[in-house]
Protein backbone atom coordinates (compact mmCIF):
# COMPACT_ATOMS: atom_id res chain seq x y z
CA UNK A 1 0.00 0.00 0.00
CA UNK A 2 1.37 3.13 -0.46
CA UNK A 3 1.58 5.79 1.91
CA UNK A 4 0.20 9.61 2.10
CA UNK A 5 1.82 11.74 3.64
CA UNK A 6 0.25 13.19 6.74
CA UNK A 7 2.04 16.81 8.33
CA UNK A 8 1.47 17.81 11.63
CA UNK A 9 3.02 21.13 11.94
CA UNK A 10 3.53 22.02 15.95
CA UNK A 11 4.72 25.41 16.91
CA UNK A 12 3.28 28.55 19.34
CA UNK A 13 1.03 31.17 18.09
CA UNK A 14 3.08 33.24 15.64
CA UNK A 15 5.49 31.00 15.02
CA UNK A 16 4.32 31.29 11.55
CA UNK A 17 2.38 27.26 10.76
CA UNK A 18 -0.08 28.91 8.80
CA UNK A 19 1.80 30.90 6.60
CA UNK A 20 4.35 27.44 5.69
CA UNK A 21 1.44 25.11 6.03
CA UNK A 22 -0.10 27.13 3.48
CA UNK A 23 2.97 27.20 1.35
CA UNK A 24 3.39 22.91 0.94
CA UNK A 25 -0.12 23.11 0.83
CA UNK A 26 -0.22 24.28 -2.68
CA UNK A 27 3.08 23.19 -4.00
CA UNK A 28 2.11 19.02 -2.56
CA UNK A 29 -1.35 19.53 -3.71
CA UNK A 30 -2.59 18.27 -0.44
CA UNK A 31 -4.99 20.22 1.96
CA UNK A 32 -4.12 22.65 4.58
CA UNK A 33 -6.47 21.66 7.94
CA UNK A 34 -6.37 24.49 10.39
CA UNK A 35 -8.47 24.33 13.11
CA UNK A 36 -8.37 27.50 13.75
CA UNK A 37 -9.43 28.51 10.26
CA UNK A 38 -12.51 25.98 10.65
CA UNK A 39 -13.46 27.52 14.38
CA UNK A 40 -13.04 30.86 13.19
CA UNK A 41 -15.39 30.37 10.17
CA UNK A 42 -17.54 28.03 11.96
CA UNK A 43 -18.07 31.73 14.36
CA UNK A 44 -18.42 33.80 11.64
CA UNK A 45 -21.16 31.58 10.26
CA UNK A 46 -22.75 31.12 13.67
CA UNK A 47 -23.27 27.50 13.21
CA UNK A 48 -23.92 25.41 16.31
CA UNK A 49 -20.33 24.60 16.72
CA UNK A 50 -19.20 28.54 16.00
CA UNK A 51 -21.73 29.30 18.90
CA UNK A 52 -20.70 26.64 21.21
CA UNK A 53 -16.51 27.51 20.55
CA UNK A 54 -16.65 31.34 20.73
CA UNK A 55 -16.30 31.96 24.03
CA UNK A 56 -12.90 29.94 24.25
CA UNK A 57 -11.65 31.40 21.09
CA UNK A 58 -11.69 34.85 22.04
CA UNK A 59 -10.13 34.32 25.43
CA UNK A 60 -7.71 32.09 24.24
CA UNK A 61 -8.58 29.05 25.84
CA UNK A 62 -8.69 25.30 23.75
CA UNK A 63 -11.99 24.73 22.77
CA UNK A 64 -12.93 21.53 24.94
CA UNK A 65 -12.34 18.46 22.54
CA UNK A 66 -15.51 16.78 22.08
CA UNK A 67 -15.94 19.75 19.81
CA UNK A 68 -13.40 19.25 17.82
CA UNK A 69 -12.66 15.63 17.33
CA UNK A 70 -15.60 14.82 15.03
CA UNK A 71 -14.70 17.48 12.67
CA UNK A 72 -11.22 16.33 12.26
CA UNK A 73 -12.45 13.09 11.40
CA UNK A 74 -14.95 13.70 8.88
CA UNK A 75 -12.53 16.40 7.51
CA UNK A 76 -9.66 13.36 7.20
CA UNK A 77 -12.33 11.28 5.51
CA UNK A 78 -12.77 13.79 2.63
CA UNK A 79 -11.78 12.62 -0.96
CA UNK A 80 -9.55 15.67 -0.91
CA UNK A 81 -7.20 14.40 2.10
CA UNK A 82 -6.80 10.69 0.85
CA UNK A 83 -3.34 11.81 -0.89
CA UNK A 84 -2.15 13.42 2.48
CA UNK A 85 -3.42 16.55 4.16
CA UNK A 86 -1.39 19.32 6.55
CA UNK A 87 -2.50 19.75 9.88
CA UNK A 88 -2.27 22.86 11.49
CA UNK A 89 -3.52 23.69 14.83
CA UNK A 90 -4.59 20.30 15.95
CA UNK A 91 -3.51 18.32 17.72
CA UNK A 92 -3.18 20.86 20.97
CA UNK A 93 -3.17 18.89 23.86
CA UNK A 94 -2.13 14.73 24.55
CA UNK A 95 -5.26 13.44 24.46
CA UNK A 96 -5.89 14.86 20.85
CA UNK A 97 -2.59 13.64 19.91
CA UNK A 98 -3.82 10.09 21.31
CA UNK A 99 -7.25 10.41 19.80
CA UNK A 100 -5.44 11.48 16.34
CA UNK A 101 -2.68 7.85 16.14
CA UNK A 102 -5.88 6.00 16.86
CA UNK A 103 -7.45 7.50 13.96
CA UNK A 104 -5.03 7.31 11.55
CA UNK A 105 -4.17 3.43 12.79
CA UNK A 106 -7.80 3.41 11.81
CA UNK A 107 -7.43 4.36 8.28
CA UNK A 108 -4.48 2.85 8.31
CA UNK A 109 -2.70 4.96 4.91
CA UNK A 110 -0.63 7.68 6.31
CA UNK A 111 2.83 7.92 7.64
CA UNK A 112 2.74 11.11 9.93
CA UNK A 113 5.48 13.45 10.37
CA UNK A 114 5.35 16.27 13.09
CA UNK A 115 7.22 19.42 12.10
CA UNK A 116 8.03 21.93 14.82
CA UNK A 117 8.84 25.66 13.96
CA UNK A 118 10.77 27.32 17.01
CA UNK A 119 11.00 30.74 17.28
CA UNK A 120 11.96 32.66 20.07
CA UNK A 121 9.33 34.89 22.51
CA UNK A 122 10.22 38.41 21.45
CA UNK A 123 9.38 37.52 17.79
CA UNK A 124 6.29 35.97 18.50
CA UNK A 125 4.74 38.74 19.77
CA UNK A 126 5.92 41.39 17.64
CA UNK A 127 4.54 39.06 14.59
CA UNK A 128 1.02 38.53 16.57
CA UNK A 129 0.69 42.33 17.10
CA UNK A 130 1.35 42.82 13.81
CA UNK A 131 -1.36 40.49 12.37
CA UNK A 132 -4.40 42.30 13.91
CA UNK A 133 -6.44 39.40 14.06
CA UNK A 134 -9.57 39.36 16.64
CA UNK A 135 -7.56 37.41 18.90
CA UNK A 136 -4.32 39.02 18.51
CA UNK A 137 -4.68 41.26 21.38
CA UNK A 138 -1.92 41.96 23.92
CA UNK A 139 -4.28 39.89 26.90
CA UNK A 140 -5.21 37.46 24.70
CA UNK A 141 -1.83 36.81 22.89
CA UNK A 142 -0.72 36.15 26.32
CA UNK A 143 -3.23 33.82 27.44
CA UNK A 144 -2.74 31.89 24.45
CA UNK A 145 1.28 31.62 25.04
CA UNK A 146 0.55 30.42 28.46
CA UNK A 147 -2.06 27.97 27.29
CA UNK A 148 0.83 27.13 24.44
CA UNK A 149 3.30 26.08 27.23
CA UNK A 150 1.27 23.99 29.47
CA UNK A 151 -1.14 21.96 26.87
CA UNK A 152 1.04 22.15 23.46
CA UNK A 153 4.41 21.63 24.60
CA UNK A 154 3.79 18.54 25.89
CA UNK A 155 2.32 17.30 22.64
CA UNK A 156 6.14 18.21 21.56
CA UNK A 157 7.77 16.06 23.68
CA UNK A 158 5.30 13.48 22.96
CA UNK A 159 5.85 12.95 19.27
CA UNK A 160 9.57 13.48 20.20
CA UNK A 161 9.38 10.51 22.36
CA UNK A 162 7.58 8.59 19.45
CA UNK A 163 10.80 9.39 17.11
CA UNK A 164 8.17 11.35 14.53
CA UNK A 165 9.30 14.53 15.23
CA UNK A 166 11.59 17.02 13.31
CA UNK A 167 12.25 20.99 14.60
CA UNK A 168 12.90 23.52 12.34
CA UNK A 169 14.43 27.09 12.82
CA UNK A 170 11.24 29.83 12.33
CA UNK A 171 13.19 32.49 13.06
CA UNK A 172 14.73 33.47 9.85
CA UNK A 173 12.78 34.72 7.24
CA UNK A 174 9.29 33.10 5.37
CA UNK A 175 11.41 32.12 2.33
CA UNK A 176 14.41 30.87 4.40
CA UNK A 177 12.11 28.22 6.38
CA UNK A 178 10.30 27.62 3.34
CA UNK A 179 13.40 26.28 1.98
CA UNK A 180 14.68 24.24 5.50
CA UNK A 181 10.90 22.71 4.58
CA UNK A 182 10.82 21.57 1.36
CA UNK A 183 14.46 19.96 2.37
CA UNK A 184 12.72 17.82 5.43
CA UNK A 185 9.76 17.12 3.20
CA UNK A 186 10.80 16.06 -0.01
CA UNK A 187 12.81 13.16 2.53
P1 LIG B 1 -2.81 30.49 16.84
O1 LIG B 1 -1.93 29.32 16.49
O2 LIG B 1 -2.33 31.78 16.30
O3 LIG B 1 -3.17 30.58 18.30
P2 LIG B 1 -5.16 29.20 15.61
O4 LIG B 1 -5.81 29.81 14.43
O5 LIG B 1 -4.47 27.89 15.43
O6 LIG B 1 -4.20 30.33 16.11
O7 LIG B 1 -6.24 29.01 16.81
C1 LIG B 1 -7.05 30.06 17.25
C2 LIG B 1 -7.92 29.59 18.43
O8 LIG B 1 -8.79 28.51 18.01
C3 LIG B 1 -7.16 29.01 19.62
O9 LIG B 1 -6.73 30.02 20.51
C4 LIG B 1 -8.24 28.10 20.25
O10 LIG B 1 -9.19 28.85 20.97
C5 LIG B 1 -8.96 27.53 19.04
N1 LIG B 1 -8.39 26.24 18.59
C6 LIG B 1 -7.77 26.01 17.39
N2 LIG B 1 -7.38 24.74 17.27
C7 LIG B 1 -7.76 24.12 18.42
C8 LIG B 1 -7.63 22.79 18.93
N3 LIG B 1 -7.01 21.82 18.23
N4 LIG B 1 -8.13 22.52 20.16
C9 LIG B 1 -8.74 23.46 20.88
N5 LIG B 1 -8.89 24.74 20.48
C10 LIG B 1 -8.41 25.07 19.26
Amino acid sequence: MSHAKGLIFLGPPGSGKGTQAQLLSAQFTIPHISTGEMLRQAIAQQTELGKKAQHYVDQGELVPDELLLDLIRERLNQDDAQNGWILDGFPRNVSQATFLDKLLSELGKFSEQAINLEVSDHLLIDRLLSRGRKDDNEETIRRRLDVYREKTKPVIDYYHNHGRLTSVDGNPPPEEVTASLNKIVAN
